[in-house]
């Protein structure tokens, strides 16, 4: 097996999670694993590095975990993207369509200096929805360059990348 086939093979499907027909993604066996870990965050680092990143954006809550981790590796920081009402400072927010509803995100207005070049980091690309809601947050609101769009895990067949437009998206594994 090459790595990226191994650190596939520790990402653990839950059928029907959070409900019926959903095949939940789940990473806490990657996280658990220490050489999977490390596989995956040196991977991205090996991406990332030299290419003058100073933030690493992360979405809640998964996106946390690994984008704290590289933004580390790299010697950056990290800005977090929150649903509504978790950032304690002034922030801006973004609301995004859902199948039922609406749901939005939420930045700190410090959250970048201008000119900045950033890294976006999730776990999953589903459907596409928070990664664009998040796109456009950054952009509507900040003047910096979102260098690559990346993610640990795409699922394909969704099609959540036609979302992202203009911009490139990275994945790790895809399903
Ligand atoms: P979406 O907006 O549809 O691209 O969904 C994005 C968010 O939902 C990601 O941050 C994922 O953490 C989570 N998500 C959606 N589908 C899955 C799945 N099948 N397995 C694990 N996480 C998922």
């Amino acid at each position: 097996m090459n790595d990226i086939e191994t650190l596939k093979s520790v990402i653990r499907d839950i059928p029907d999670f959070p409900k019926e027909g959903i095949i939940f993604k789940d990473i806490t066996p990657l996280l658990a694993n220490a050489d999977a870990l490390k596989k995956t965050i040196d991977t991205l680092k090996e991406r990332y590095a030299g290419k003058g990143i100073t933030k690493v954006v992360g979405i809640e809550a998964r996106g946390f975990i690994f984008a704290s981790a590289l933004a580390y590796a790299l010697g950056a920081g990290t800005v977090l993207v929150r649903k509504p009402g978790k950032l304690p400072y002034k922030t801006f927010k973004q609301s995004y369509t859902l199948e039922y509803g609406t749901d939005a995100v939420e930045i700190h207005q410090d959250a970048f200096e201008p000119g900045q070049k950033i890294v976006i980091l999730d776990d999953v690309l589903a459907t596409g929805g928070t990664i664009a809601a998040t796109i456009n947050l950054i952009q509507n609101n900040f003047d910096v360059e979102i260098v690559e769009v990346a993610f640990l895990i795409e699922l394909d067949f969704l099609k959540g990348r036609e979302k992202i437009k203009d911009l490139p998206v990275h994945s790790l594994m895809h399903f």
